[in-house]
């Protein structure tokens, strides 16, 4: 049987860190705060949104949700994401995806401040994660992804990863990422033929294509590690991109979904607001 790699467990024991972090910003007098900002009442951005306002209150940091109606003007809502650039109690920036079309995304990514970008949408921080330089902000579900690995002790130097999922948000960078601590790493996408030949010779898989149950028993090593980032919700129930009935019995280690690597986003969320509020006090 495999061990599961439980999101939960990692949050736990991030947890009295993050909150030794915020008395000390509140004893100087900064209450750590979060701006969301979200066009149009998306049911998913709205169900995020009150999950992240719930866990980040009861760490002790502010969440302000900024919700614009769909059909804002760009020019509207840029002025409105230069508006918590500038505001000193808001540390942190959140756009939430997707927008309506009728928004330039590259306008957007562009606005937000790169030192309060702590889901890490600006071109400045993403370089740096492509860079490997720690000074930017990584995005925080891929982040999540090496806090999993680097919790229960996986090394992943000299290591075969694939990662399938090439998005900005999270396959590039976790690749990176990845990269960065010395593993060999493949990246697969929706143009890929024959998956399961590179995925089945990888010792970690990171499954990041929002395809629920693609990833399947013939797909994997035995013994190897997989990490399920894919959220889709079939007939009403949450789900991963991993067929996980199908897939634990063949692997070593395996994240369930839900209660994996989104479980650990949110604390990650956190980590980045206390970052930034942190670097614009002048503490680090
Ligand atoms: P995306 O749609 O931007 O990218 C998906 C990627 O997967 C693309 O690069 C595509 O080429 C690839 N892909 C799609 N189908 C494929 C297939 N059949 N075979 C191989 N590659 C395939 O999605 P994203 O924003 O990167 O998110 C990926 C998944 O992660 C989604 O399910 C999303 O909901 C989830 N997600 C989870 C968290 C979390 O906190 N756990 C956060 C963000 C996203």
């Amino acid at each position: 049987m495999a061990v599961i790699l439980k999101g939960a467990d990692v949050a736990q024991a991030k947890k009295p860190a993050i909150m030794a972090r915020v008395d000390a910003l509140k004893a100087m007098g900064i209450c750590p705060a979060l701006g969301i900002v979200m066009v149009g009442n998306r049911d998913d951005s709205q169900a995020y949104a009150r999950g992240a306002l719930k866990a980040l209150s009861a760490c002790g940091i502010d969440c302000n949700v900024a919700n614009f109606p769909r059909d804002i003007k760009q020019q509207q809502l840029l002025e409105e994401i230069r508006a918590m650039n500038a505001d000193i109690k808001v540390h942190g920036i959140l756009v939430m995806r997707p927008i309506p079309p009728a928004i330039e995304w590259e306008a957007v990514e562009n606005m937000v401040s790169p030192q309060k970008d702590v889901d890490c949408i600006a071109s400045q921080n993403l370089s740096k994660v492509f860079k490997g330089e720690r000074d930017g902000f990584n995005p925080c579900t891929a982040q999540a992804v090496m806090e999993v690995l680097e919790h229960y002790g996986i090394s992943v130097a000299g290591k075969r990863a694939v990662v399938i999922g090439r998005s900005l948000v999270v396959g590039k960078p976790v690749a990176m990422m990845l990269l960065q601590r010395n593993a060999t790493v493949t990246i697969c996408h929706s143009k890929t033929s024959e998956l399961a030949r590179v995925t089945s010779g990888a010792d970690i898989i990171v499954a990041a294509a929002g395809t629920a149950g693609l990833v399947k028993s013939e797909h994997v090593k035995k013994g190897s590690i997989v990490l399920d980032v894919g959220i889709n919700v079939v007939d009403g129930k949450l789900t991963g991109d991993v067929d996980f009935k199908q897939v634990e019995p063949y692997v070593s280690m395996i994240t369930p979904v839900p209660g994996g690597i989104g479980s650990v986003t949110t604390s990650v969320l956190m980590e980045n607001i206390l970052t930034a509020a942190e670097r614009l006090a002048g503490k680090t």
